[in-house]
């Protein structure tokens, strides 16, 4: 089943002026549930735009954004801010963890903050920890981490929530080469197994490779 459908995205960024320059023109893009997509773009192209669109973080001057059968095109901030917190995880290129809690915390809080019991939350948190092999890391701090398994454990955090679309923005970007194959297997691995539907932004063709499609921005649109 589909879980993003974006057809017809138009975004301009006014600057100065006269000009307008237009990012997106006419973007079309369906995925489904358990599609890992790659996001190829040259740096410049709209990328970033691109994902903010998908995950509401941003609205287009035109088209349309459905998450998962639920058209968000012109509904309110806060339509849109609790499809986001239950249907979508982000993922970028620094962790983002919160620095005085430990791997697991991080995963519970945001299930706590959506009414997941205490019980309920650490039982998943050990869950995803374990998927991607931190068992030994649940109650470590972000800085007694290694940069792999910092973003792992970000990976984790985004997923807490069990949102249907992970949205990644050069996931794997900060670490060296080596590091970077076996955090992003784990990724695709843990988006397998949990049936999500994936659009994951890289420069990394190796990498791409790996996924269910790449599609390229250029010039505006997908192809
Ligand atoms: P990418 O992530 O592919 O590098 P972005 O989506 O960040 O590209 O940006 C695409 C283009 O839009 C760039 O030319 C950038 O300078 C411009 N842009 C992005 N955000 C803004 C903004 N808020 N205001 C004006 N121009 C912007
Ligand atoms: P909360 O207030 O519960 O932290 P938000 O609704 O603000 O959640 O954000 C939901 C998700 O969107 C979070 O994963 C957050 O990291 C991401 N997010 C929010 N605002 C931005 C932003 N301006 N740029 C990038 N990601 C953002």
């Amino acid at each position: 089943s589909e879980v993003l459908r974006l057809s017809g995205i138009e975004k301009g960024y006014h600057i100065g002026k006269p000009g307008e320059i237009r990012v997106l023109n006419g973007v079309d893009l369906t995925l489904s549930r358990g599609e890992v997509c790659a996001l190829v773009a040259p740096s410049g192209a709209g990328k970033s735009t691109l994902l903010h669109i998908a995950g509401l973080l941003d609205t287009p001057d035109s088209g349309s954004v459905t998450i998962a059968g639920d058209d968000l095109t012109g509904r309110g901030d806060r339509a849109r801010t609790r499809a986001r917190r239950q249907k979508i995880g982000f993922v970028y290129q620094f962790h983002h963890l919160l620095p005085e809690f430990t791997a697991a915390e991080n995963i519970i809080l945001p299930q706590l903050a959506a009414g997941t019991s205490q019980a309920d939350a650490r039982a998943r948190a050990m869950d995803l920890l374990a998927r991607v092999g931190l068992e030994h890391r649940v109650d470590h701090r972000p800085a007694e981490m290694s940069g792999g398994e910092q973003q792992r454990t970000a990976f984790c955090r985004a997923l807490a929530n069990a949102p249907s679309l992970l949205l990644a923005d050069e996931p794997t970007g900060n670490l060296d080469p080596g590091t970077s194959d076996t955090v992003f297997e784990a990724l695709v691995q843990l988006v397998r197994d949990t049936g999500m539907a994936a659009l994951i932004a890289t420069h990394n063709l190796d990498l791409a490779a790996r996924m269910d499609r790449t599609v390229r921005l250029n010039a505006g649109t997908l192809v």
